[in-house]
């Protein structure tokens, strides 16, 4: 872009005083429906693992119209807009980074839009904003359906749009990452012009806010709906994670062919509406428990099942016994609630949780932490949660394997473990369905759990370091090693994630007193020499650059840098520019 043109922009935005903006927002949003001060954002500027930073004001539509209206209000005063959608993001990819911005930020928060429409009959849906995959699950479980996705946080709340956004994976090993190509979104072009674009493939003309009012309204019938203009789901992941002896990971965040508009955008526009496939629920499932003490076998393990299954599995998730045993410990409280009240309360507790974090604060004379201190202690108060057996596997296998399978692949599952572990020294057993059911909660819980441990041992642990990685498919050495150098800065390694997609998280529980950011870096330079890439699926967010590929979309998507700058490292600043003026 020509200078004369970035100072034609620049001449062209309108100052706005802070009351001035914030009033408007009133106006459109209710004045209930906007937040200032530290205290009344705080839960909106933080994030669920890390990232802070300084807002001006949260704002949260209650329809598309006045989201668009939001929007149009934020381009005109020139503030930077953070689109969030339930904020579970791991690497601060929806809340601001510190306060050395070049303008005011304003996050829009999309939470109260929830609505979903069935659509094609029950095979595709169409979301707004606000609407959470566990809801999703919840409407389509009548029609036999399920959502493309399931993920650690479906049952902490985590969005639809979140997921898109972010590309997000999870434990589906047919389906791969969150993705498609049908999304009405609205971008802000070379010109600072505000645009809307609509390729959901559902005709709703021309003018933007009629369009969103009917989409809001779902005022729109199945002769508006068109088909063949895109993908709404990555429709060739089971081919691809199957190939085990490429030399490239499965995927992950950086992916190029996963990117496109929506997909992968981080926030770099504002999307109102998304179109994505459903697929049939799939009944009688099976849940192996494995466990091996030689990392190898597991790996001669997947390789097999990937290449030799005839019926893909459904999930393959692995935990690495120190895991096991954080996640009893500290995710002891969460595991309890889902598996008396389901998921749906969870969202809720979240929110009264953040509530509490507030109200503490305020007492200067009160430990940090004070409500994932009280909640540890309640949650030792209760008995053991976990099946005996999966327990006696804690005892006897380092290494811990879940394998889903559907109905149909069973009996091939079975037949083969059975033969391997002939050979193999390591063991599985068939769960009952409450096993299955609770081994998976377990392993849900532990990026929770982590977050727990930090906060309870907080005058010993500095911080937390998350890597989020995507090793090669052909990558037969799965188990890092770490330079002693390294080790020693380490209280705790805690190894899980989706084994059969080769997606790991690897959190790292650092003694105080060491540079997190350094040790990072070291560990980046250690998995670069593995031709790992990372993140796999929790996105750059604030903590991770973005490799040149999404570096290059982001702009492209926002050449004015106007929606979450700073993501992936990039420049805060309009334009992209190096330093602020
Ligand atoms: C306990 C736990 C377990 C997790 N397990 C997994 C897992 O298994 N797999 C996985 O991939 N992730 C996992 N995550 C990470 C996180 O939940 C996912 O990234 C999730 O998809 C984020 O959804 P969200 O609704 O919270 O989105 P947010 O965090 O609010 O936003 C995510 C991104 O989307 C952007 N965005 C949101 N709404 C819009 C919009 N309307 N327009 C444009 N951009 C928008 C935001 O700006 C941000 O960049 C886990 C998190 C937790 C806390």
């Amino acid at each position: 872009m020509s200078d004369s043109l970035r100072r034609d922009i620049a001449s062209r935005s309108v100052p706005q005083t802070d009351a001035g903006l914030i009033a408007i927002f009133e106006t459109i949003v209710g004045r209930a429906n906007v937040s200032t001060g530290e205290k009344a954002t705080r839960r909106y500027r933080t994030g669920f693992r890390s990232g802070s930073g300084k807002a001006l004001a949260v704002v949260k539509p209650g329809s598309l119209v006045e989201q668009w209206k939001v929007l149009a209000a934020c381009v005109k005063a020139n503030v930077i807009v953070i689109p969030q959608a339930s904020n579970t993001g791991l690497t601060g990819g929806s809340t601001p980074d510190g306060d050395n911005y070049d303008r005011d930020v304003v996050i829009v928060s999309t939470a109260r839009l929830k609505k979903i429409y069935v659509i094609s009959g029950g095979s595709e849906v169409i979301c707004l904003p606000g609407a959470t995959l566990d809801q999703l699950e919840r409407t389509l479980k009548p029609l036999g359906r399920e959502p493309h996705s399931v993920i650690g946080s479906s049952c902490i709340g985590a969005s639809v749009f979140g997921g898109v956004c972010n590309n997000s994976g999870g434990t589906l090993v047919h389906r791969g990452p969150a993705y498609t190509e049908l999304a009405a979104f609205a971008r802000v072009d070379p010109d600072g012009a505000l645009r809307f674009v609509n390729h959901l493939g559902v005709c709703l003309g021309d003018q933007p806010e009629a369009a969103l009012a009917r989409l809001d309204r779902g005022e729109f019938a199945e002769g508006d709906i068109q088909h063949g203009l895109g993908a709404a789901s990555d429709t060739n992941y089971a081919r691809h994670v199957r190939d085990i002896d490429a030399d490239t990971p499965a995927r992950y965040n950086a992916d190029p062919q996963r990117l496109y508009e929506a997909s992968g955008s981080a926030g770099k526009l504002m999307a109102f509406a998304l179109r994505l496939d459903t697929f049939p629920i799939e009944t009688g499932a099976k849940v192996f428990y494995i466990g091996a003490n030689r990392p190898s076998e597991l790996t001669g393990l997947r390789r097999q099942i990937l290449s030799g299954f005839a019926h893909l599995p459904i999930s393959g998730e692995y935990m690495h016994r120190d895991a096991f045993n954080i996640a009893e410990k500290y995710g002891k409280d969460t595991f309890l609630m889902i598996d008396r009240f389901g998921t749906r309360r969870l969202p809720t507790f979240f929110n009264l949780k953040g509530s509490w974090d507030n109200l503490f604060e305020r007492f200067g004379f009160l430990p940090a932490h004070l409500t994932d201190r009280v909640l540890q202690a309640i949650s030792l108060l209760f008995r053991s949660h976990l099946p005996t057996r999966i327990k006696e596997f804690r005892d006897r296998f380092e290494h811990h394997l879940l394998l889903k399978v559907s109905a149909s692949g069973a009996d091939e599952a079975r037949d083969f473990l059975a033969r391997y572990f002939e050979q193999a020294s390591g063991d599985y057993f068939e769960c009952s369905d409450e096993e299955g059911r609770k081994a998976f909660l377990h392993r849900f819980v532990t990026a929770g759990a982590v977050v727990r441990y930090r906060a309870v041992h907080s005058a010993r642990v500095e911080d937390i370091v998350a890597l989020d990685i995507a090793l090669r498919r052909n990558e037969l050495d799965w188990l890092e090693h770490l330079p002693d150098e390294l080790e020693q800065a380490i209280e705790l390694k805690l190894y899980y994630g989706h084994f059969l997609c080769h997606v790991f998280h690897q959190d790292y529980i650092i003694k105080r007193g060491y540079d997190c950011l350094e040790l990072e870096h070291k560990m980046w330079n250690l998995l670069d020499k593995r031709g790992a890439e990372y993140p796999a699926e929790h996105n750059v967010g604030h903590l991770y650059p973005a490799k040149p590929a999404l570096k290059s979309f982001y702009e492209k998507l926002d050449p004015c840098n106007c929606f979450n700058p700073g993501i992936g490292h990039t420049s805060k600043f309009a334009m992209y520019r190096d330093a602020e003026g």
